[in-house]
């Protein structure tokens, strides 16, 4: 199997879990939320086109994300697939990834709207390595030092905040969710349960994919 493909809303744990099977079963991981972050960071092309539609929490056109996702493809380091984090997000995306890729596995991780805000509100991650860290349910070993790198410096998402979230959860509801009948019907599909814990996630999703 060459690629797979996490969809979800917000704040179900998708980032977290890429890290994780990335590096355990060398995929590369595309994240596609981190990469438009780092060309606003950047200054990127359409930078500020960009951070218009994500600081108010809405999805991004698809002829942008689109562009960006199939020039990113080029690099010969996803030649033999990868993992997808946040792409695609609505069916115009899904068709488009269709036409350009191989097979894939797509996995739902399924999470109700309540724990959605909890999980993101809480959500802050390590500004030198990237890993993702909750002030609810999954902080740091040693207070205020990344277990993975040692840095001592963190940070917040600028969009994980109470209104941007709701226009999130919107967005994922009608632009989203569609995709889960739409891979149900054409792909491997697999439900995951999100709420369980980080690690009861990743037990199931390998689980998964040693099968495949
Ligand atoms: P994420 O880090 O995946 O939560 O994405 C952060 C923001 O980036 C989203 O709220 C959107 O504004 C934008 N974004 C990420 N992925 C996509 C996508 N596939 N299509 C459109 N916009 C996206």
């Amino acid at each position: 199997m060459n690629n797979i493909i996490f969809i979800g809303p917000p704040g179900s744990g998708k980032g977290t879990q890429s890290q994780f099977i990335s590096h355990k079963l060398s995929i590369p991981h595309l994240s596609i939320g981190d990469m438009l972050r780092k060309i606003v960071e950047d200054g990127g092309d359409y930078s500020k086109q960009l951070m218009h539609f994500m600081q108010k929490g809405q999805l991004v056109p698809s002829e942008l994300i689109n562009i960006l996702i199939k020039n990113t493809l080029l690099d010969a380091k996803y030649s033999n697939g990868c993992l997808f984090d946040g792409y695609p997000r609505s069916v115009d995306q899904a068709i488009f990834l269709d036409k350009i890729i191989n097979e894939s596995i797509v996995f739902y991780f399924d999470l109700s709207i309540s724990l959605i805000t909890e999980r993101i509100l809480g959500r802050f991650s390590c500004l030198n390595c990237g890993k993702i860290y909750n002030n609810y349910y999954n902080v740091p070993k040693k207070n205020n030092v990344c277990d993975d790198c040692s840095s001592q410096h963190f940070s917040y998402r600028q969009d994980d905040n109470k209104d941007t979230v709701i226009k999130r959860i919107f967005e994922y509801e009608s632009q989203t969710k569609p995709l889960i009948e739409y891979y149900r019907a054409k792909k491997d599909f697999f439900t995951i349960d999100a709420s369980k814990s980080k690690e009861e996630v990743s037990n199931m999703l390998l689980e998964v994919l040693k099968t495949i």
